[in-house]
């Protein structure tokens, strides 16, 4: 999968994401080496060490790994069977400019200059005590006129609370916003809400007619790396058990799809509380597989704490209007699905919502919403503390 392709197919009117931006850490092929070099060592260290038995968890880990291993060696093999998937991958990164690793030297990569140090951080800004004053200003193009919106506001701007409020884009081409002098792209129908955990209530429909076909979630689970501290808080598990999934269920049901680590403790967790608690039953899995440039995996599949895969848990939340049987209309969701693709920004997952939507319950246009976003799609509704991250204007080039 090409997730920037995926979003620029369907998610852009007026701009698309930056494929050189996008993929700011291509795992470039010459890391191969260094790679290969650094796995001999430290299988070398592995070796030397006293022979080692599993506790109960690690053989519950080690287990679920071997499960899933043949399905991901298939897939990878098929990848590399395909020679022209594999030229792709190579290319995805061009912005399609003539001189495409000098920034700012041509017009198509004029919008992806900004620097990192100068993004605005919404998690500081929305814990500050002056965040309920902080406005936004969404600027509806003259264009945005001719393309059937009902609103007064068009061809004007918008002012409205930035946080802690539903703001909508309900025009049918992206427009850009503005908050504190930095700009941001909002694709066509989102909207978004930028609040804490704390407010997550305030999402919750009036009623269940108007709640979501399909929800996404990932979670800021807690693990050890010092680098996703530095990127963004976490939580404590306990904390998502307060997610109403119940209440934001659509009368005929949704899909939950829930991004998960390889912890074994995690996992658990999530089968043992978090689902049952939600309401919702398990039911399929699927794998996201990262590859390098050259369509090698980024790490050993079989590096414990660093495997090149994570997973998707798929379940069901029954709604007001079901009974506890899926309806026969339903298309089954396949088990042990495999997505491929190379890895954008720490931590930024592939846009699995149109792989999902044949599997959704409920009428179309389905209702669609992600919880813990960092980004926007055309038509959906995003919610947590920094929904906008990658819609600053300098992750998009002009059309
Ligand atoms: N799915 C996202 C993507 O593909 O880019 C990544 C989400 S990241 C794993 C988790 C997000 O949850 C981060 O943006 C983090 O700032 C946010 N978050 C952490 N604590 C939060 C809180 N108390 N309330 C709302 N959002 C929170």
């Amino acid at each position: 999968m090409d997730p920037v392709r995926v979003l620029n197919v369907s998610d852009y009117t007026q701009f698309r994401v930056s494929p050189s931006v996008y993929y700011n850490r291509f795992f470039e092929c010459e890391d191969n080496e260094k790679t290969r070099v650094s796995t001999t060592s430290k299988k070398r260290k592995r070796k030397e060490r006293k022979p080692y038995t599993l506790n109960e968890r690690e053989r519950s880990a080690y287990q679920r790994h071997q499960e899933a291993k043949p399905l991901l060696l298939k897939a990878h093999e098929v990848l590399f069977g395909a020679k022209d998937l594999l030229h792709c991958i190579s290319n995805l990164k061009s912005d399609g400019g003539d001189d495409d690793d000098s920034c700012c030297s041509n017009g198509i990569r004029e919008l992806s200059c900004i620097e990192d140090g100068k993004k605005q951080s919404f998690v500081e800004l929305g814990s500050v005590w002056q965040a309920p004053l902080y406005e936004i200003s969404i600027n509806y193009r003259e264009e945005n006129m001719t393309t059937g919106d009902s609103g007064s506001s068009l061809g004007v701007s918008r002012l409205v609370p930035a946080f802690n409020n539903l703001v909508m884009n309900e025009s049918c081409d992206d427009v850009e916003a503005e908050i504190l002098n930095n700009r941001y792209v909002l694709p066509g129908n989102s909207c978004f809400y930028m609040s804490d955990l704390k407010q997550i209530h305030d999402l919750i429909p009036a009623d269940t007619d108007s709640g979501f076909n399909l929800i996404v979630i990932d979670p800021p689970w807690e693990n050890g790396s010092a680098r996703q501290k530095s990127l963004y808080p976490t939580l404590p598990n306990r904390y998502f058990l307060s997610l109403p999934i119940k209440q934001l269920t659509h009368t005929k049901g949704a899909l939950v799809a829930l991004w998960v680590t390889n912890r074994e403790k995690l996992r658990t967790f999530v089968e043992k509380e978090l689902f049952p608690l939600w309401g919702v039953s398990y039911s399929a899995i699927f794998y996201w597989l990262k590859v390098k440039a050259d369509g090698s995996l980024i790490n050993e599949l079989d590096l414990f704490h660093h495997r090149p895969y994570e997973c998707l848990l798929l379940g069901y939340c029954h709604g007001e209007g079901m009974n506890t049987e899926l309806p026969s209309t339903y298309k089954h969701l396949e088990e042990n699905q495999v997505i491929i693709s190379v890895p954008g920004e720490y931590s930024r997952k592939p846009p699995v919502g149109k792989l999902l939507m044949d599997y959704l319950p409920g009428t179309r246009p389905a209702r669609c919403i992600e919880l813990f976003a960092r980004e926007m799609f055309a038509g959906w509704t995003s919610w947590g503390n920094e929904p906008l991250h990658f819609q600053e204007l300098s992750y998009f080039v002009n059309r």
